[in-house]
């Protein structure tokens, strides 16, 4: 249990894993609130430290963020699930750290850019002084987000406050590539068991409006791709079943079906989490010269890859048949082989997501948090693409996805990624109200019923 936790824990720790484990002595003194361009220095600082896939370096992002756990008086220490790829955990432990705790989790490792596409180098951080536009790969993605977790705790413990039940952060690494050596591994730790987590909040996305987005499950990603044979043949000469034939009759029926989907969201009658994503990630086919390709040969094989994506609430049998009969049938002479094929419930068989109203508990708090800050949630979505939340949600955990910024283009993943100064130091009064919340179990908002799931 969380309680038993001390400066001489020795705790289990999963196998191959090594923990180094270093307290602070917690600071009972409340220390003076930091000026908004001290907190933006931070914010740079961090962003600053290159930590893009295939080469991130965690362990400047760790040394770094280890010292801002001392600032904030955090308990920390660093677990390597895998070498090389350390996760930080810190705690700020609770009044009454047998309640559930809340985990705030974020990501350390950011996408690879171009920088000769961007205005300013990705890892620069650069402020532009007239939008007050901060400049950097991970700005959205989600430096932020770990970043406003630490300035809130600062806040509040710079005003006194004392969290009821115990909550704790990650800084977790790989979630750009899969996750598996991070929040997937942690999950199953001795380490995570022990947290006794009852909330997660994960990133989420910006919206260009006044109102914040936040995520109650995911799409779940299928990547597969289908082989077309045939007999090869004279480019001059009409038959059928050439492999390219097969393929194309394919193509033509997923295009199809991806035109319906999409207008849907066009339409607006669904949102782009509710729908199935379907998009060519490679066509593969031709007999290659030393130039290019044979132009009067039709070749014996063709093959594609997709990308495709399921919500949560979908027909999978269906989904299924579709591609065994319509898109990639044998009786075409194709074969189909899934890359990936994550599945779109939870361990125990339900469609993996987190109740966003009044029958969880934790709902209306988290929306009563942001209103109190003067922010409001949008409707709660199914997130389009794959997060380390889905880890937590497989395992029967709730968990948000949630990063505060408004009127704020969606830039995750692209050139010239930022955010605003403004919509930075907003989000950490979010948080502020958020962790307030969240970590307080006597909570005017809930009624003795809840208190007591909680
Ligand atoms: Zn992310």
């Amino acid at each position: 249990m969380a309680s038993k936790k001390s400066s001489t824990r020795t705790s289990p720790m999963a196998a191959g894993a090594s923990l180094l484990l270093f307290l602070l002595p917690l600071a009972i003194s409340a220390a003076s609130p930091s000026s908004d361009a001290e907190v933006i220095s931070r914010f740079q600082e961090y962003l600053r430290i290159d930590t893009a896939q295939p080469a991130p370096d965690y362990a400047a992002a760790v040394a770094f963020l280890r010292g801002q756990a001392d600032a904030a008086g955090l308990e920390a220490s660093t677990l390597e699930l895998v070498a090389g790829k350390p996760l930080l955990l810190l705690r700020w432990p609770g009044r009454r750290p047998s309640l559930p705790s809340v985990l705030l989790n974020s990501h350390t490792d950011v996408v690879p850019s171009e920088p000769h596409k961007w205005e300013h180098p990705p890892f620069s951080a650069a402020l532009d002084e007239a939008s007050g536009r901060i400049y950097a790969r991970g700005s959205q993605d989600m430096k932020c987000v770990g970043m406003q977790y630490l300035e809130a705790i600062r806040r509040l413990r710079s005003a006194g406050f004392i969290p009821d039940r115990d909550i704790y952060l990650t800084f977790v690494p790989d979630e750009e590539i899969g996750g598996h050596d991070g929040v997937e591994a942690f999950v199953k730790s001795t380490e995570f068991k022990e947290m006794n987590v009852g909330l997660v909040l994960d990133e989420g996305l910006p919206s260009l409006g006044e109102e914040y987005r936040v995520f109650y499950g995911e799409r779940s990603p299928w990547w597969l791709t289908i082989k077309a044979k045939g007999a090869p043949g004279h480019g001059a000469k009409l038959y059928d079943g050439s492999a390219m034939e097969n393929l194309m009759k394919s193509v033509e029926a997923i295009r199809k079906f991806r035109t319906s989907q999409f207008d849907l969201v066009k339409s607006g009658a669904k949102a782009e989490g509710d729908v199935v994503s379907v998009n060519f990630a490679y066509l593969k086919a031709g007999t290659p010269t030393p130039t290019g390709f044979v132009m009067n040969l039709q070749p014996s094989e063709a093959e594609i890859g997709l990308d495709i994506r399921l919500p949560p609430g979908v027909h999978i049998e269906a989904m299924e048949r579709r591609l065994a009969e319509e898109w990639a049938p044998s009786s075409r002479n194709l074969t189909f082989e899934f890359k990936q094929k994550a599945s779109v419930l939870d361990k125990f068989g339900k469609p993996a997501v987190t109740p966003a109203d009044s029958s969880n508990s934790w709902w209306p708090l988290l929306e009563e948090a942001v209103k109190r800050a003067g922010g409001k949630l949008g409707k709660p979505e199914i997130f389009p693409a794959s997060t380390d939340a889905r880890y937590f949600r497989e395992i029967g955990l709730p968990a948000f996805g949630f990063s505060p910024m408004a009127n704020t283009p969606i830039l995750l993943h692209d050139h010239n990624e930022f955010l605003s100064k403004d919509e930075y130091l907003k989000g950490i009064g979010i948080y502020e109200s958020i962790i307030r919340t969240l970590a307080t179990l006597k909570d005017s908002n809930v009624d003795e019923e809840s208190r007591a799931e909680l």
